[in-house]
């Protein structure tokens, strides 16, 4: 699973628009973020993987792909939860319990591969998760 964001930017070598693709994608047990930019007037290529996926980027994922939401489809067993919370996100036991009542709220949301990883981590250790896609944000006011 992956999720992609493409933009124009003028070629290193011949300084013609060519296309930097970022790629977000689910590698077995982790999320890799993968750069390359490739021009199709000379040829240049160039690729930068496991990369470092910036908070300014992973908002233009969220914004162009809309984000992921992490349902629960039975009562879950909260101590098993919690632990792959803590664990996945590095947080500690109060962080992990915010995140889980966000969890219950249907508010627990972040890039499909993101929440995919979660969901494999939470089926890992017994707990039956869904990933649904947000429904596209609303004007408040
Ligand atoms: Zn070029």
């Amino acid at each position: 699973m992956f999720l992609s964001l493409t933009r124009p930017t003028p070629c290193p070598d011949c300084r013609t628009p060519a296309d930097w693709v970022g790629v977000q994608v689910l590698v077995g047990d982790a999320l890799r973020w993968d750069v390359e930019v490739a021009c199709g007037s000379c040829g240049f290529a160039v690729a930068e993987c496991g990369g470092e996926l910036s908070d300014g980027v992973r908002e233009s994922l969220l914004a162009e792909h809309g984000a992921a939401v992490l349902h629960f489809t039975t009562p879950p067993r909260r101590l098993a939860v919690l632990r792959v919370l803590r664990e996945s996100a590095g947080v500690g036991i109060a962080e992990a319990k915010e995140a889980l009542e966000r969890v219950l709220a249907g508010e627990y949301s972040g890039t499909p591969p993101e929440m995919e990883l979660l969901a494999r981590r939470l089926r890992a250790v017994g707990v039956d998760v869904v990933v649904s896609a947000q429904a596209a944000r609303r004007c408040s006011g």
